[in-house]
Order: C-alpha cells, then sequence, then structure tokens
C-alpha cells in the first residue's frame, strides 16, 4: 500500500536522499513531534527495501518499536529485510546479526549512550539515519558526535498554521519553589530537590486552575515522583473529578482499562510521571498539567505538546505549575539548532516569554504589549525602575489580587539571595555585575 506523504514529509525524504548524495555518512532528520515521524521513517525504510538493501532500525523504548511496526505494514516495508531492535539488546548480538546497509535510529537525541556508540563504531561504514524533535542531550550538546547534518524543514507554528498541530494557551501559574531544584549528574533535577521544591504546592490551587482554565477538559498531569503522582490523582478525586494514576508497574489490563476510561472520558485526568511520553499512545486530549519540573527541552517539548494533536476547531491548554516555560520557552518558539557541542540558543533560553499578570498566560513579547488570551495589557519593563504613576498602580493591584506574586516585578529589596537577584537581573535583561551591586547594596553578600 502507498501511502500519500505530506509535501514536507517528501521534502525531508528527499533532502536526506540528497544527504547521502553529498556525501553525508549520518544525516538527522529533526521534525516536531506531530510532524508524522513513523511515516517518514517507514517510507525511507521500504525504499531501502526496495532496492534489496537491509535496514536495522534501533529504539530505546519497546511502545517505540510497537509503533513504528504498524506503520511499516501499513506502507508495506518489508520485514524480511528489517532488524528491529532495542539498543540494549542489539549491542550484545552484533557478531550475530545480519550486516545492514542503512542504520535508522529513532529518538536520536539519546544517542550518546555507550550502547549506541558501540553498535555505531561496529557498523562504521555503514549509512545512518536519525530522527528526533530535539537533537540536544540533556547536558545541553548538539549532536555533532554521532550526527554529521541536520535536516530539517518544518516548525511547531508552522505545522499548527496548516493544520497539522492544533493551537495552543499556554498558561503558567507558578505552584512549586523553583529555587529548590538542584541538578543530579545524569544533568536532569535530583529526586529529593523536586520533593523539596514541590514540598508546599497546595493543591487545591492545581485544582483551581484547572477549574478555572479548563474545567472538565480531559487532561494528563505530569508529576515528578509516584507518590505525588498518586497524590493529584486523590486530590482530583476527592474534589469531584474523576482522576487515576498510572506507572510502568500498573498491571496491564489495569492499564488498558484506566486508557480505555480516560478514552470515554469517564477518567478526567491522568496522572503519571513520565510514562506517557516518546511513543506512548494515549488517546487524544487537550489539557497537559505540568508538576514535573525538568532540565530536559526533549522531555519538556513532548509534555508540552502532548495534548496538540490536531482535531478542528480545538485548542490545547497547558497548565505550567512548575516553571519550565521560563527555562525553555513555548512549544512553538523557534529553535536554532546546531551539531556544536554547546550552544546555548538550543535550548530556547533565550527567548522573551512574557507572562500575563492578570491571567498567567505566556506568550512571546509583542511590540502592543497585549495579552492575546486575555488583553490584559502588560506594563513597561524599564531598566531604571522608572514606571509611570498609572503602571505603578496597575502593578498594585494586580499583586494584591489572589494571585502569586509574579518574579518580573520583583524589586531588588525583596530579593532575599544574591541567587534570587541574579534570577532577577536575568529577567529584566540587566547585566549580571549588577545583581553583585544589589546585593551588596543590601547587605547580602560582603
Ligand atoms: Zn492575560
Amino acid at each position: 500500500m502507498t501511502i500519500q506523504l505530506y509535501d514536507y514529509q517528501e521534502n525531508l525524504v528527499s533532502k536526506t536522499r540528497k544527504a547521502y548524495i553529498d556525501g553525508y555518512k549520518a544525516p538527522c532528520i529533526v521534525a516536531p513531534c506531530g510532524a508524522g515521524k513513523s511515516i517518514m521513517i517507514a517510507e525511507v525504510a521500504k525504499m531501502t527495501t526496495e532496492k534489496g538493501n537491509r535496514v536495522l532500525f534501533l529504539v530505546h523504548r519497546k511502545e517505540l518499536l510497537d509503533q513504528i511496526q504498524e506503520t511499516f505494514k501499513t506502507v508495506g516495508v518489508n520485514f524480511e529485510l528489517v532488524t528491529f531492535g532495542m539498543v540494549m539488546t542489539i549491542v550484545n548480538k552484533l557478531d550475530r546479526l545480519p550486516r545492514p546497509s542503512l542504520i535508522i535510529t529513532d529518538e536520536n537525541h539519546h544517542g550518546l549512550a555507550a550502547s549506541y556508540k558501540k553498535i555505531y563504531d561496529y557498523y562504521s561504514d555503514v549509512l545512518r539515519l536519525g530522527f528526533t524533535a530535539t537533537p540536544i542531550r540533556l547536558n545541553g550538546s548538539g549532536l555533532g558526535d554521532v550526527n554529521d547534518l541536520l535536516i530539517e524543514e518544518v516548525s511547531v507554528s508552522w505545522l499548527i498554521e496548516h493544520k497539522r498541530l492544533a493551537p495552543y494557551e499556554y498558561y503558567a501559574p507558578k505552584l512549586i519553589d523553583t529555587d529548590e531544584l538542584k541538578k543530579a549528574s545524569t544533568g536532569d533535577f535530583t529526586k529529593k530537590s523536586m520533593d523539596k521544591a514541590v514540598g508546599n504546592t497546595i493543591y487545591g490551587d492545581v485544582i483551581k486552575h484547572y477549574e478555572s482554565l479548563a474545567e472538565n477538559e480531559q487532561a494528563i498531569a505530569y508529576c515528578h515522583s509516584i507518590e505525588a503522582s498518586k497524590h493529584t490523582a486523590e486530590i482530583f478525586n476527592q474534589t469531584g473529578y474523576e482522576a487515576a494514576h498510572i506507572d510502568a508497574k500498573t498491571p496491564k489490563i489495569e492499564r488498558e482499562s484506566i486508557i480505555q476510561q480516560f478514552r470515554d472520558r469517564e477518567i478526567k485526568i491522568l496522572c503519571n510521571v513520565d510514562l506517557i511520553g516518546e511513543g506512548f499512545d494515549v488517546p487524544d486530549c487537550t489539557t497537559v498539567i505540568m508538576l514535573r519540573p525538568t532540565k530536559s527541552l526533549s522531555l519538556f517539548i513532548q509534555q508540552a505538546m502532548r495534548g496538540m494533536r490536531y482535531r478542528p476547531n480545538k485548542t490545547s491548554i497547558i497548565i505550567d505549575h512548575v516553571g519550565n516555560v521560563n527555562q525553555f520557552g513555548l512549544p512553538d518558539t523557534e529553535r536554532k539548532w546546531t551539531l556544536a557541542a554547546k550552544k546555548k540558543s538550543n535550548t530556547g533560553s533565550d527567548i522573551t516569554v512574557v507572562q500575563c499578570k492578570k491571567c498567567f498566560g505566556a506568550y512571546e513579547q509583542n511590540p502592543e504589549r497585549l495579552c492575546p488570551y486575555c488583553g490584559f495589557k502588560q506594563p513597561i519593563e524599564t531598566k531604571e525602575s522608572t514606571l509611570k504613576k498609572d503602571e505603578e498602580q496597575e502593578l498594585e493591584k494586580v499583586s494584591q489580587s489572589d494571585f502569586k506574586i509574579v518574579m518580573d516585578f520583583r524589586k531588588p529589596e525583596d530579593c532575599k539571595s544574591l541567587k534570587e537577584l541574579q534570577e532577577l537581573a536575568k529577567n529584566k535583561g540587566y547585566k549580571p555585575g549588577w545583581a553583585w551591586h544589589q546585593a551588596k547594596v543590601h547587605g547580602l553578600i560582603n
């Protein structure tokens, strides 16, 4: 069976073909979640096997394998010429495998792990192709050590514009103490520090925001630990919203029944840690509730975009309680990917995301300073804090409301440590020296 590829998918595939002609050995296709990655992978595999050449297809999670095999079947890839495998399995039987002509690696950003390297080294003269939405590792480095070219064609905003992804609204009422977060050697936050940061979260506020922003919508809640996920489900249940928790140890039958109830809208809120991620098929939903801070752009993107599967007239609602947006920007923030080892702009951290003082909406700054969600006009943030009188009053009003204090408008005298001053400086675009100076002035350092 032939499946008609969209123009942009076609372009990506032909750009890849050209890359090999031009002498590249290991290009990587960068395509956002929702771009139809599986269909492109299947197309490449089909082209390869039709010439009688063998494909080795690598994944790091079993769920990804189930998904891709379905698509290969639909497209009509010759299974006799494909070896599917989990990296961990393949690496242990390299000497017993038929030699491939092409190695395809899904979720290619995991590619630095020793097992991948071992496979690539073993087949050092075999062509490779990677796929990822986020060609960046947890430590912020690019993929230059495993790939020699990044092939891009469409962005998230393009896919939204062309009805391949649903548009979204992003709200970021922060409910955790992000100052507590500490990075582990693996690159993401430590469990202990997340426990601390999330510890004082008032779950009533989680419910309150769900009710005001996404009432009765089908939602997936991402939590930082199994305990927190169970707790979140419990609180929702107590308030009268049917909720359930699932994790990797939930028995298959129970998990399937929960997913089915979620599909039937009998369960409104599905709580998990990082289970609903790459390759995990869940029914369509609109809303994502983030209670899991992360340092991983890749994880952030996957979780944030979970509700953006296209359906006519749908708008996805993302409620970020953990300040992820301040680190990574928005799902459709334009990112400049590179293969270089370190490139700050890869993470999108240089993006000016503004948070509405009134509705918590997060959006990229616009010249009119108008919130696209509620129409509130944001006060000017000036470097010399020479706010006009009326704007000051407006600010007063906002901070006196029942909303939490918004970081951006904290004054230096409100900061309790150098770290807070540095954060303030970063938010306002001041030079780092400013924070040091203020810390001295306010007696926070000697
Ligand atoms: Zn607003």
